[in-house]
């Protein structure tokens, strides 16, 4: 299967600053050693609680956040390597949808402005095809052409966030990181939004990394998810895999948390003690381990490395020494 972006060994640290000179005194280490790939058309969900740099992950990709190591190959590109110039070009390839559209979108703009802006700043088509061009994204989103001069404050959430989705497909892109994108949003709505990018990733081949703290709005949409947990990839599997046989216990917990009818399964719930550490001061070992009810004494030692527990199939990685 061929990849659309392998990431491999990603690292963002901020440096923190002390003292009277405000020298820096550590790293907050928001994404350690991350190492993943998204098969072109393929969703690859990424959970975890708030907190644990799923958002700075995806942003780090697109190198809205300069990353402090690694390698982020798109389509073949090493995108981790090009300069700013250089970047420019691959911009339209790769695109974001906010979790607050209201706040990404201008208030001062019409609909019809804010989706031609991308196409008139990368020079594409003429001015009657880019108009064109902004009307069939609004079919594509659901919204009639009657929406063209309106301004956001006149729209639903839930409408923001389809001319949000508009705007981050005008310039053709084959990647884009959805962060949060239906957090906001009613349930409803909610499953409104999903299908919709569910549809736009069939039909036009998309490939997506879908950021949420809800494993249960992941499911829906993801091929295969990404747990994570104070920087770092705890779990990686199908996302069949990873409901039906989760196997690290941040998973575990995680999944629980999700609202069943059924009584025995409520029953065995495993219930999330405390708060995530701070990433100033992790936990040595196993960054879990403060939560974990299975800890061991080793899990205090060496940070477990993820690895394959899969003989045969699609693989399904755990950072976990029980395995
Ligand atoms: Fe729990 Fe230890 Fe596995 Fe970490 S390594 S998840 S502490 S059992």
């Amino acid at each position: 299967m061929s990849h659309l972006l392998e990431v491999r060994n990603l690292k963002k640290y901020f440096p923190v600053k002390g003292g009277f000179f405000r020298r820096t005194v550590g790293h907050l280490k928001a994404v350690d050693d991350v190492s993943f790939n998204i098969p072109k058309g393929h969703t690859f969900g990424l959970v975890g609680e708030s907190g644990c740099g799923k958002s700075t992950l995806g942003r780090a990709i697109l190198r809205l956040h300069e990353p402090t190591g690694g390698d982020i190959r798109l389509d073949g590109t090493d995108i981790s390597r090009l300069n700013a110039k250089q970047l420019v070009a691959h911009r339209r390839d790769m695109q974001i949808i906010f979790q607050d559209p209201y706040a990404s979108l201008s208030p001062r703009r019409t609909v019809m402005q804010t989706l031609l802006e991308p196409l008139e700043i990368h020079a594409m088509g003429t001015p009657e095809s880019r108009k064109k061009k902004v009307l069939n994204l609004l079919d594509i989103v659901g919204m009639r052409p009657n929406v063209l001069h309106r301004y956001p404050h006149e729209f639903s959430g839930g409408q923001r966030q389809r001319i949000g989705i508009a705007r981050a497909l005008t310039l053709d892109p084959k990647f884009i990181v959805a962060d949060e994108a239906v957090s906001a949003l009613d349930v409803s709505v909610q499953s409104q939004v999903l299908n919709l990018i569910a549809r736009l990733q069939r039909e036009l081949g998309i490939s997506f990394l879908f950021i949420s703290h809800d494993l249960a709005v992941v499911q829906h949409i993801s091929h295969e998810i990404g747990v994570m947990y104070l920087g770092k990839l705890v779990e990686v599997a199908s996302s069949t895999d990873l409901y039906k046989e989760p196997r690290h216990p941040y998973t575990k917990a995680l999944l629980s948390a999700i609202p069943m009818p059924d009584p025995d399964a409520r029953e065995k719930r495993m219930i999330l003690q405390g708060d995530v550490p701070s990433p100033l001061n992790p936990p040595s070992g196993c960054p879990f381990r403060t939560r974990c009810p299975e800890a061991m004494e080793v899990c205090a030692q060496g940070m477990p490395e993820l690895k394959n527990i899969k003989a045969e199939g699609t693989p399904h990685q755990v950072a976990c020494h029980l395995y």
